[in-house]
């Protein structure tokens, strides 16, 4: 076990559903702590770097239209393996295949409108949370 930071969005869906307080407390009932947090809108050029990885999916166009559509609220989230636990309260991407209980079962509303991102890697955290946030905005 170690501690660890992790990068969340609280995705267009769930701002507009005034979801943002009952996902936030999933996260902190499931040990993390927000130690920088700010709803902003992205621009689609944000959108489009942040998901680079994804540009050759068919479904890249749909989610960076959907990432511009509602402001977002980005976090830094910080705890014991604070990456694999994000992913474990979050649950699968799809919220058909979400176990009971995450935050993906309760809110999401489809695999593209699953309310949730969350880093995939410490090393993804890492590039994620620079390219939100610099040092003073984390405090931890
Ligand atoms: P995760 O967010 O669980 O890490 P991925 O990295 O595979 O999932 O995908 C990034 C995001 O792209 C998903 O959270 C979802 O919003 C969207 N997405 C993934 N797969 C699909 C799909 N088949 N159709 C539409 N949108 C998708
Ligand atoms: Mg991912």
């Amino acid at each position: 076990m170690a501690l660890q930071r992790t990068f969340s969005i609280i995705k267009p869906d769930a701002t507009k559903r005034n979801i943002t307080g009952a996902i936030i407390k999933k996260l902190e009932d499931g040990g993390l702590r927000v130690v920088a947090s700010k709803r902003i809108r992205m621009t689609r050029e944000k959108a489009e770097g942040f998901y680079a990885v994804h540009k050759d999916r068919p479904f890249f166009g749909e989610l960076v239209d959907f990432m511009i559509s509602e402001p977002v609220v980005v976090q830094v989230l910080e705890g014991e393996d604070a990456v694999a636990r994000n992913r474990e309260i979050m649950g699968a991407t799809n919220p058909d295949e979400a176990a009971d209980g995450t935050i993906r079962k309760e809110f999401a509303l489809s695999i593209g409108e699953n309310s949730v991102h969350g880093s995939d890697s410490l090393e993804n955290a890492k590039i994620e949370i620079e390219y939100f946030f610099n040092d003073k905005e984390i405090v931890g």
